[in-house]
């Protein structure tokens, strides 16, 4: 079905955002102009993934006052930037904002759609949302918001995102003709504060012309995803101290907990059979703090923490011993971080269980 041509469509979006627009930091004041610095533009898209704008203002303030650009950002240390980042979640993003720093400091700040997706941590979306506000490029940036009030203008009833080739094509043109800038920013702001996924119909300035509000279908639109599974596990998750030092993992260089390390941990078994064995018996001292329930988005995890002593011992594989000065600095995930601050937590005594997760841990298994 072809699409009604988006230039005229969506042309009321142009002066509602002028007349709305909110100031942010990383917004420029001329929205008709390249941007006169597009590394706050990249810093910025890369805190909103996943993270709302309210949360990633004073963030990107700190980070601009350490790192003002992509030269010294390519020269931060991990602590310095795991301790701007802390808080904000996926911590793969300042890593990876790193890596596009190092890239943009040795070549130059890519001004092509290609040469912004070469970069680390830069997906269809960030780079043309980013191609789009830095250098005024057409390219249609579509996101979750931009998916749905791109689909309940067209009245498109299926998933959007199976359309997404056809929808950047079709707004293209509206970016040029009412600035690639303004027009991705318009269709992030009605997305965010009108076309919601309760829509406001009577506030938006494209009530004329949507199809779906038309039809009286916006709120069918777009079609609710299938939930996704989620595992429940159960885990012990162990902070083992020896000497002066506290059993560790250290960080992975790819996939979710890369550059961060961890505590480690054994999946939760049933206890010994029989009688319970002495801990003592195996040079261990133990006590099992409270536990929580970590909440990922495709996994739920029942936390057993446990803080334990061992007899000096070497380290499993896979592991390493760190000194206990160094334990503050070094960047973890949420639930490592919590039991980071509950090493020194009271807890109940070590259980069968528990004995039976440190032994697995220990003999690397
Ligand atoms: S009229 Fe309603 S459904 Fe259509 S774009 Fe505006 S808010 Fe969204």
């Amino acid at each position: 079905m072809p699409f009604a041509d988006a230039a005229t469509l969506l042309a009321p979006l142009a002066p509602w955002f002028d007349a709305v627009r909110r100031p942010m930091p990383w917004r420029a004041g001329d929205l008709d102009a390249p941007h006169p610095d597009p590394y706050a533009v990249l810093v910025s898209e890369i805190m909103l993934q996943q993270t709302q704008v309210a949360t990633v203002i004073p963030y990107f303030l700190r980070w601009m006052g350490r790192f003002p650009d992509a030269a010294s950002l390519a020269a931060g240390t991990e602590d310095e930037i795991h301790g701007l980042w802390a808080g904000l979640g996926y911590y793969r993003r300042a890593r990876s904002l790193q890596g596009a720093a190092r890239a943009i400091a040795e070549g130059g700040f890519p001004r092509t759609l290609e040469g912004l997706l070469d970069l680390p941590g830069l997906g269809p979306y960030t780079a043309a949302a980013v191609a789009a506000q830095a250098f005024q490029l057409p390219t249609p940036a579509l996101d979750g918001n931009a998916f749905r009030v791109a689909a309940r203008v067209l009245a498109l009833e299926d998933d959007p995102r199976r359309h997404a080739g056809a929808l950047r094509d079709w707004l293209a043109p509206a970016l040029a003709a009412h600035g690639p800038s303004r027009l991705t920013q318009a269709v992030m702001e009605l997305g965010a504060t009108v076309c919601t996924p309760a829509p406001r119909c009577a506030s938006c300035p494209l009530q004329g012309a949507c199809a779906a509000r038309v039809l009286g279908i916006q709120d069918r639109i777009p079609p609710a995803q299938p939930r996704t599974k989620v595992t429940e596990v159960e885990i012990h998750l162990a902070a083992i101290a020896s000497g002066p030092g506290w059993l560790l993992r250290p960080p992975g260089a790819k996939g979710l907990l890369a550059g961060l390390w961890s505590w480690p941990s054994a999946g939760a078994v049933p206890a010994f059979q029989g009688a319970a064995e002495p801990a003592a018996a195996y040079g261990i001292e133990g006590r099992e703090p409270a536990g929580w329930i970590q909440v990922y988005s495709h996994r739920r995890e029942t936390v057993r923490p446990i803080v334990a002593r061992v007899a000096s011992e070497a380290a499993p594989p896979g592991m390493e011993w760190v000194r206990a000065d160094r334990l503050s600095d070094l960047p973890m995930g949420r639930r490592d971080q919590r039991l980071r601050d509950a090493v020194d937590a009271p807890g109940a005594p070590l259980t069968a269980a528990g004995l039976n997760a440190l032994r697995e841990i220990l003999a690397g298994s």
